[in-house]
């Protein structure tokens, strides 16, 4: 007993003196400009906000209680959230009318916006098909063809009505899959807290998806690297100088597998059901609401080169860097540079 009490006085004392420096650490980190930093594991992602403003560490466990959140609310896979709820036909009333709540109409509105917008090139009711794929599975297996064939006539959005917060559809078995724009709108939605709490200079990275508020404190931009494809996350290709943007990169390197010497990657024609094969590698957007640059990064991946850049051309405020499978870099007329 005394033996262990010689030994455990001095270690404990060794650990508070190293716990002193480390905080001593931290405040001369804090004085330099260094931003307090959270990371977390949500909607399938790597999620990290950054707040260069304050100190106050529980606005970042707010924003990942708001990823949280939403990702019970919008995810398809999880059975209990609402978006899988609506696409098993537990919200719908005997008139065949479905009740949503506000954030989640406004979402599946923006999705239908963006889906006609691109003329069905990006479309949510790819539930149908998209659920047959699964591009992270340790052994991936190719859906089998019968299934994609017999469930492609689901895949429509002009089977889907949105009058408020009430949708309908005009046949049944529609399944909706928000995975192509809920990140963005979710960062929309950490954002709006973040000033609220008087935030304004952070950055919310959700799995590539960033949206800055304002710039660092110093006056400097936030500095985005675009991923060089099929690299490791820190080899970037260019670098994007932005103050209060949103910069979204959608790729064909994302998720993918190979099988028999073909690349399959989780980008999806509708009108196919099976990855769109373009040559593009990725497309990088950049706008003031993340929502919009996701439904973008998606939309214009799915037009391809030329109909997506001058999608690109004809929108206000939005810019756009595609990359080609030869690592070409094409940038729409205002692009930063
Ligand atoms: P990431 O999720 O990697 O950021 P995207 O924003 O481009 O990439 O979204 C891809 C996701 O969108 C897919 O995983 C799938 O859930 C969904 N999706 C696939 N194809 C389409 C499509 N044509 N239209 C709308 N959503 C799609
Ligand atoms: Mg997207």
């Amino acid at each position: 007993m005394i033996k262990e009490k010689k030994i455990l006085i001095p270690l404990v004392l060794v650990l508070l003196v190293c716990a002193a420096a480390l905080t001593r650490l931290q405040k001369q980190e804090q004085t330099a400009g260094e931003p307090i930093t959270e990371t977390g594991f949500y909607l399938n992602t790597i999620i990290t906000i950054s707040i260069y403003d304050s100190q106050d560490t529980s606005l970042l466990k707010e924003c990942m209680d708001i990823c949280k959140q939403y990702e019970e609310q919008f995810s398809r896979t999880i059975s209990s959230s609402e978006i899988a709820r609506l696409n098993r036909g537990e919200l719908t009333d005997a008139q065949g009318i479905s009740h949503l709540s506000p954030d989640t109409a406004e979402l599946i509105q923006k999705s239908l916006d963006y889906a006609s917008l691109s003329q069905g090139a990006f479309d949510p009711s790819i539930g149908a098909v998209s659920s047959l794929w699964d591009f992270t599975a340790d052994e991936p297996v190719l859906p089998d063809d019968e299934a994609i064939q017999q469930n492609l006539p689901l895949v429509n959005y002009e089977n889907i009505s949105l009058s408020g917060q009430d949708i309908i559809y005009k046949i049944p078995g529609i399944q909706l899959d928000l995975g192509a724009i809920a990140k963005g709108y979710i960062a929309d939605r950490i954002k709006e807290y973040l000033l609220d709490q008087d935030v304004h200079s952070a950055t919310i990275n959700l799995g590539g998806n960033v949206l800055c508020i304002g710039c660092k404190p110093d006056g400097s931009p936030f500095r985005v690297g675009i991923q060089k494809p099929f690299s490791d996350r820190n080899t970037y290709l260019t670098i994007v100088e932005v103050e209060d943007k949103s910069v979204v990169t959608s790729g064909c390197y994302e998720r993918y597998f190979e099988m028999d010497g073909k690349f399959y990657h989780h980008i999806l024609n509708p009108a196919t059901g099976y990855p769109y094969d373009n040559d593009l590698v990725s497309v990088t957007i950049l706008s003031d609401l993340s929502v919009d640059g996701d439904g973008l990064s998606t939309s214009c991946y799915a037009l391809g080169l030329e109909k997506g850049m001058k999608l690109i051309e004809s929108l206000p405020d939005t810019e756009a860097l595609f990359v080609t499978n030869d690592e070409e870099l094409h940038y729409s007329s205002g692009f930063p540079r």
